[in-house]
């Protein structure tokens, strides 16, 4: 018997002194990878169930501040079409086309040889907004866009949490800003749907620490948060937006990862009053996936209005729910066709956005119809064969 033992032995009952503390160790938190022992369905989706429209993926960029026209494909559109076969993606739609000879550029290289595979959206040329003048420029440039064979437009969350008055210093520019009416305007008037991602998770406007749920997500990006400073909260920065879609409500706008995924009641007071307003899932089935009463529901009422989307991004590797290829695609086919419980939203050692899993909403066919192709080929003017 050690001394520990023997204390231990005198003292019990007296005092809870643990036996066996020098033996506990720390575990740091990005080692954890806990497995789960659930015995439960697991069902592998090689193909979606009917031909898929991807709304959102970025597989060309620029650089949207710089005022470069200049655009880069992550992925020729070769390595691209082979996983679109294999997963039954009928079609992709590029939202960072790019602008100017940018746009002419992609449009030249996805769109022009593949136009039953690959949609082109343009964007604002963001460095101009702050000349004399913008406005006016901006709409015939949407003109001009149109003319090139772009089929929408693009509004990243550069408008509102990074765009200011003078480019990257000064005040930020508010969504609402009335320099940019006429393009909404000239969106309507060439049937050019907006896709808009306006701010980002709420865990992204509080303090990085201890009580925030996207701590490891936010903790590798600081640069993600939009705590303190001079931005504006998450709720006012959707009211903006509000605002834009009910002045403009002849142009039809798309509103990127579920308009505001973790606050369904809101979205859904959003599309109830504003009938020119869709929403696309993109990178949030991690959001839909852990409530998946609430967005069963929300899928059901608002069956019309609901885009498939991903964000993909070809070698995209640092952010895993959003790596252009087969595993994203076998996962949101999950999460949209079947019940299974309790899966990695996305192909990830750790959880990329909140250490947490998701569950299948097992859509019924003509909703699962309407949300793979239907909705975005009415919006889009397409008839897919
Ligand atoms: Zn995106």
């Amino acid at each position: 018997m050690n001394r520990r033992t023997l204390f231990h032995g005198i003292f019990a009952g007296l005092a809870p002194a643990p036996l066996f503390a020098d033996t506990k160790a720390t575990l740091p938190l990005t080692e954890f990878e806990p497995k789960s022992m659930l015995h439960v369905q697991e069902t592998l989706v090689e193909r979606a169930k009917y031909p898929v429209i991807d709304f959102h993926t970025h597989i060309s960029w620029g650089d949207n501040m710089a005022g470069k026209e200049a655009v880069r494909f992550p992925a020729p559109a070769s390595e691209l079409l082979a996983v679109m076969d294999r997963r039954n993606l009928r079609m992709l739609v590029d939202l960072t086309g790019g602008y100017g000879k940018g746009l002419e550029k992609t449009i030249a290289t996805l769109q022009k040889p593949h136009p039953d595979r690959f949609i082109v959206f343009t964007e604002p040329w963001w460095s101009k907004a702050p000349e004399p003048g913008y406005p006016q420029f901006q709409a015939d440039q949407i003109a001009r866009a149109h003319q090139a064979g772009a089929r929408g437009i693009k509004v990243l969350k550069t408008l509102g949490l990074y765009l200011r008055e003078n480019v990257r210093s000064g005040k930020l520019i508010k969504i609402d800003d009335p320099r940019f009416d006429p393009m909404w305007e000239a969106a309507a008037a060439y049937k050019m749907p907006v896709a808009i991602h306006t701010s980002d998770p709420e865990a992204f406007f509080l303090p990085i620490d201890r009580f925030n749920e996207r701590y490891e997500e936010l903790n590798a990006h600081q640069d993600w948060s939009f705590h303190g400073k001079d931005f504006p909260s998450n709720r006012e920065l959707q009211e903006a937006r509000r605002r834009v879609m009910k002045r403009h409500a002849r142009t039809q706008f798309v509103c990127l990862h579920v308009a505001d995924s973790e606050d369904l009641a809101y979205t859904s007071e959003l599309l109830d009053s504003l009938p020119n307003m869709s929403v696309e899932i993109g990178a949030r089935i991690g959001e839909l996936g852990r409530q998946p009463r609430t967005a069963r529901k929300f899928f059901d009422k608002y069956q019309d209005r609901i885009l498939f989307g991903t964000d993909a991004v070809p070698h995209g590797e640092e952010f895993p729910q959003q790596v252009f290829g087969d595993k994203l695609y076998q996962i949101y086919y999950r999460f949209l066709e079947t019940e299974d419980e309790y899966f990695d939203y996305a192909p990830s050692r750790i959880p990329p956005q909140g250490r947490w899993r998701i569950y299948g909403l097992g859509l019924p066919d003509p909703i699962l119809r309407k949300v793979y192709n239907a909705n975005a080929a009415r919006l889009l003017g397409l008839t897919l064969s």
